[in-house]
């Protein structure tokens, strides 16, 4: 199956280039009609999809609605009642000096775009980059991960045949598909999923100058201090990191805090985790599991990095790891140095504020950082003296809901953001187009030579 997968590749992307240059994407209706028809694939088989990411990651119906099928039809509907605005040309202004000329910027599509989506939220990282691909008028192959083999399947059945198939197209596979499509020259790269992985994508785009998009992921640290109510913080912070059982990329990767803060701060945990997932969330339907062997192995192996005071509990066959929290860990430690990407909450010490900040500046750049402070000088000093993908003050995750706000890492968490308008830009190009009258003749008298001390510094 996947020899001839890899050997298929270069047609199919062939064949939807051959689509992209007769000009099937552009049209504004062709992009309205796909995203609609995406719209109502995600709404009509919802409950197909929500067993399909049961099947990889133990989600609950509630949950893949608000994380991955709904939040993929509001993106569409937000996308549909914008999508005339952004693709109108923009008029901009020119120097006085090369008056009389108009100017503007005018967003074209790409080409063929091609998408590599990570596990852990299958569904919607796979399409949400597809809304906008498809929404800027490019031809688009989406490679769903392996590692949520339900969903990539179901997206491989569905996907193509709901939208147009000149111009879209599924690649299901792991690292031998993948490198076959890296292989292949497109006109840009959408990537989520980890660094290291990140690496070889850019590399790969290299060869070809190829534009790329790199959604890491990375350590987002929490923050909290004496001035927030602890409760409502431990409420949120849990919340944040136990959802998709940890395994999103934005989670709440561990805590700093002051000895006594913390020391506050643990038992309201585990009272914000029995309130979430009850006293037995291994028969809790709401709580995931971790979604193979491998990334179970991995996360257990932090257990030995500290004191379990909350949870800790696990069972290899079901692939449960207990929302769990752990304290007295080294700051060295491996659950200190690689992304947790599970429900093990680590609690740091910390001496004081210009601790927490030293912490987290001397590391790679998050893709989050979450502040509870309700202290204005507090607040201040982590948005100007931190740098991070986002930074929220008082709840973790939820710049992803804002469409507005770009979505992206910046240094090791990775290059580049979309969401909103910013997935439209992204797979677009802004091409400047500037017309000149040829009468009146103002070029020749100022910037064309033979020059004269009289035309200099007008260039
Ligand atoms: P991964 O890098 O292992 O896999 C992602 C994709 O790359 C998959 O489609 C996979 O098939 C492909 N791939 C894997 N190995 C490859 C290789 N050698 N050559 C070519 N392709 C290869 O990532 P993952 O484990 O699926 O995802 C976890 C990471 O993703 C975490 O670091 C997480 O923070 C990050 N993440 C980031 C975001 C974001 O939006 N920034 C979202 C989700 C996950």
């Amino acid at each position: 199956m996947s020899a001839t997968m890899t050997t298929r590749i270069p047609g199919i992307v062939s064949g939807l280039r051959q689509g992209f240059q007769q000009g099937v994407t552009r049209p504004e209706t062709w992009r309205r009609e796909q995203l609609r028809r995406l719209r109502t694939l995600l709404v009509d088989r919802g409950s197909e999809f929500e067993r399909a990411l049961f099947e990889d990651l133990g989600k609950s119906g509630t949950e893949s609605q608000l994380t991955e099928i709904g939040f993929l039809v509001s993106e569409i509907d937000h996308v549909l009642a914008h999508l005339s605005k952004w693709m109108r040309p923009r008029r901009v202004g020119v120097p006085l000096a090369a008056l009389p000329a108009s100017a503007k910027i005018v967003p074209e599509p790409l080409g063929v775009a091609l998408i590599i989506a990570p596990w852990n939220y299958p569904l919607m990282l796979a399409l949400s980059p597809m809304i906008g691909a498809l929404a800027a008028g490019n031809a688009v192959v989406v490679k769903p991960s392996e590692l949520a083999p339900a969903t990539s399947s179901l997206i491989a059945r569905t996907v193509p045949d709901a939208l147009d198939r000149r111009a879209v197209a599924v690649v299901e596979g792991g690292v031998e598909e993948t490198t076959a499509l890296l292989e292949v020259p497109f006109d840009h790269i959408f990537y989520t999923g980890s660094g290291r992985v990140g690496r070889v994508v850019a590399r790969a785009a290299a060869e070809h100058l190829t534009p790329i998009t790199l959604e890491l992921g990375g350590k987002s640290p929490v923050y909290v201090d004496e001035t927030v109510s602890l409760a409502d913080a431990a409420r949120r912070i849990a919340w944040g990191k136990y959802m998709n059982a940890g395994q999103t990329c934005v989670a709440p990767d561990y805590v700093l805090g002051k000895a006594e803060v913390l020391r506050q701060l643990r038992p309201l945990l585990a009272d914000a985790i029995h309130e979430l997932y009850g006293s037995a969330s291994d028969r809790n339907p709401d709580y995931g599991r971790i979604v193979n062997d491998a990334q179970f192995e991995r996360l257990t192996g932090y257990l030995a990095d500290g004191e379990v005071v909350v949870g800790g509990r696990h069972d290899a066959a079901t692939r449960f790891i207990e929302p769990t929290v752990l304290t007295g860990v080294d700051r060295e430690s491996a659950v200190m140095r690689d992304e947790i990407f599970g429900p093990i909450l680590p609690l740091v010490e910390v001496r004081d504020l210009d601790d927490a900040l030293n912490f987290v500046t001397s590391r790679d750049k998050p893709l989050a950082a979450y502040v509870f402070s309700g202290d204005g000088a507090v607040r201040r000093r982590w948005e100007r003296e931190t740098s991070s993908g986002a930074l929220n003050f008082d709840v973790p995750v939820l710049h992803l809901v804002a469409p507005e706000l770009p979505f992206g890492g910046v240094g090791a968490s990775g290059m580049g953001a979309y969401h909103g308008e910013r997935s439209f830009t992204v797979f677009s190009h802004e091409k400047a187009v500037l017309s000149k009258p040829l009468m009146p003749e103002t070029l020749a008298a100022s910037i064309m030579p033979p020059y004269t001390p009289a035309k200099d510094g007008l260039v």
